[in-house]
């Protein structure tokens, strides 16, 4: 085991948002890691999982910030690193899920280029990250493909993205609710982060395709034209569970 993997398993994890909470159950063998390819003949549909409730406000107002990782290194303001992205905070209450009668309350959202999840190996242009955490520190994403079409509210936010060490932009009357599907969908597995410190214990909902506008794909793909997304890792013989209506659109992708 090396190092770096240890220390997933002491260190408390401290979300860029900066909120901080407990790390959550140790790491599997063998590991449980994020994204993975969501392979139509792995996912096994299941009526009556627990829904995912969305409880998210339809006028918020968020800080948009580009979340650097290399600021204090000569040129760092410049280098566009893998684990860099641009990260809209949320005020605490301003969205939440409950699924199973657990409330997980929203923190920040995020985009990485191109998809981390793909869908029989295929990537999207843009995945959106949803981070919620539960009051006892455990996590849950929620993952929206984005593919080009109609301006989405996700433009909403790539409209305005600040430089790397820029200051953040707020941005007003942004309606949460409408970066997921109006129906919820979900394919569902066990995960973790798909960035350092990569805890695992997350659990992932991927909730379907929204559409964005090409500037938007392009503005975003400006900033990171190596983009920043992680590599699929293996499901070693995890289950990928879906709400029957997921078929649709994984088909469709
Ligand atoms: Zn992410």
């Amino acid at each position: 085991m090396d190092p770096s993997r240890r220390s997933v398993l002491s260190v408390p994890l401290v979300l860029a948002a900066g909120a901080a909470t407990a790390a959550p159950a140790v790491a599997a063998d063998p590991p449980q890691q994020s994204p993975v390819d969501l392979r139509r003949t792995d996912v096994s549909r299941r009526r009556a999982l627990p829904p995912l409730e969305v409880h998210y406000d339809r006028d918020a107002v968020v800080s948009l910030a580009y979340i650097s990782q290399d600021a204090g290194e000569p040129g760092g303001c410049a280098t566009r690193g893998v684990e860099e992205t641009q990260q809209a905070g949320v005020q605490p209450g301003a969205g939440h899920v409950v699924v199973d009668g657990t409330r997980y309350d929203l923190l920040q959202t995020h985009f990485h280029t191109p998809s981390e999840h793909t869908v029989d190996g295929r990537h999207t242009p843009l995945e959106q990250h949803l981070v919620h955490a539960s009051e006892d520190g455990r996590l849950l994403v929620v993952a929206v493909l984005l593919v080009e079409g109609e301006q989405g509210e996700a433009d909403r936010l790539l409209a305005v993205l600040p430089d790397e060490c820029a200051d953040p932009v707020p941005v007003e009357h942004v309606d949460l609710r409408a970066m997921m599907p109006r129906r919820i969908a979900a394919v569902r597995y066990a995960g973790s982060l798909t960035t350092a410190p990569y805890t695992e214990g997350v659990q992932w909902f991927v909730v379907g395709s929204q559409t964005v506008s090409a500037a938007g794909i392009a503005s975003f793909r400006a900033l990171f034209p190596d983009g920043d997304a992680r590599e699929v890792q293996p499901l070693s013989g995890r289950r990928i569970l879906a709400d029957p209506a997921a078929t649709a659109w994984l088909r469709r992708l």
